[in-house]
């Protein structure tokens, strides 16, 4: 079979909650957005239903769907993205709680959905989503009058615990909802980590849960195996894959696996990308192509089926840092085209 198989570990998922919730001086949630961070909602919300999560997040709308269809009625499914035109239906069959971001977004809200619960987010200095103070200061008492589920901020540093934009943003949220009796909530996996003054009622782990950084203690969640589909000695002088783009110097035995930038294994992995046979490194050769990615397997006595790309022996972060991108990006670029596995359901 030349289906690579991707594994995605749900016991560690629930293990990874657990320790962050511990972490946790109030309430942990579980972002859940961009279908699981690309690891299956369907199946990962509701092992973290499982293991005590109530708050899930979402970006939009139309993915809380998907997480009401999985969770059943219950748990509390929050949108990132806030009141859209067009979603107050959506909002009002599934129970979903848009997470406002504007006055517009509030006039909205009250006047399609008079009565249905509303979070408010605020800009503390992101400058990304949400009400600025001055925003804010106009619509508050109104807004709280209308007793709001979660009043929400986002931090833009958190995984630089050194930076001097976390405690300013701390200060400006305070400044902002000091008083007020609706939960708060400012951090996700990074803000945990800063330590209990970042906590407030309600935290948002996402990244963590599915085994990234910043969360160095995760257990890792997923393992991917691509399988060999034919190995072949190269000569020297002879070349491998597009554009020739390697070029054998010594006698090279190169093995051919299924799987390319299709499945989301980013072209940029080549040259200096590597694939695991059990704990020997084996570098990628040549170019990745749409389907197929040559390895250099001469170190091999012997040859397994699969190479992993990601597992025991190279994280998410490490992919990550080979390309010059994130944990985050790596996952959620999982392809459509993997045999997908869960264990310890
Ligand atoms: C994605 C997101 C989170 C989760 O962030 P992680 O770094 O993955 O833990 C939390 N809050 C908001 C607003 C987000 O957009």
């Amino acid at each position: 079979m030349a289906q690579a198989q991707l594994s995605i570990d749900l016991a560690a998922i629930r293990a990874n909650w657990r320790a962050l919730a511990n972490l946790t001086t109030g309430e942990a949630g579980a972002v859940v957005k961009a279908n699981a961070y690309g690891l299956g909602v369907e199946r990962v919300a509701p092992a973290l239903a499982e293991e005590g999560a109530r708050r899930f997040f979402v970006a939009v709308a139309e993915e809380g769907v998907a997480v009401r269809r999985a969770l059943g009625p219950g748990p509390e499914i929050c949108v990132f993205s806030g009141h859209m035109q067009g979603d107050a239906e959506i909002i009002r069959d599934h129970k979903l709680v848009p997470m406002v971001n504007s006055i517009d977004q509030m006039l909205r809200h009250v006047e399609a959905l008079p009565g249905h619960p509303f979070g408010i987010q605020l800009d503390s200095g992101m400058n990304r989503l949400g009400m600025e103070p001055a925003e804010w200061s106009a619509l508050r008492d109104i807004a709280l009058a209308q007793s709001p589920v979660l009043v929400m901020s986002h931090l833009a540093c958190a995984d630089t615990p050194d930076h001097g934009m976390n405690a300013f943003q701390l200060r400006s949220f305070r400044e902002m909802t000091d008083g007020i009796e609706a939960p708060r909530s400012l951090s996700a996996t990074g803000g945990i980590l800063l330590g209990p003054d970042y906590h407030f009622e309600v935290t948002r782990p996402g990244v963590g849960l599915y085994g990234g950084m910043p969360f160095s203690e995760a257990q890792p969640v997923v393992e991917l195996m691509l399988p060999v589909i034919q190995t072949r000695d190269v000569a020297p002088g002879e070349a491998v894959g597009y554009g020739n783009a390697f070029v054998a110097r010594v006698p090279t035995r190169v093995a051919t696996v299924a799987a390319g930038y299709a499945d989301g294994i980013h072209r940029a992995l080549a040259p200096k990308g590597y694939l695991w046979a059990g704990r020997t490194r084996c570098k990628i050769l040549g170019r990745v192509s749409m389907d197929l990615i040559t390895v250099d397997v001469t170190a091999l006595s012997e040859l397994p089926e699969h190479l992993e790309l990601l597992g025991r022996n190279q994280t998410v972060d490490m992919v990550a840092d080979a390309i010059g991108t994130i944990g985050y990006e790596v996952l959620t670029a999982l392809g459509a085209r993997y045999s997908r596995s869960y264990l310890g359901a």
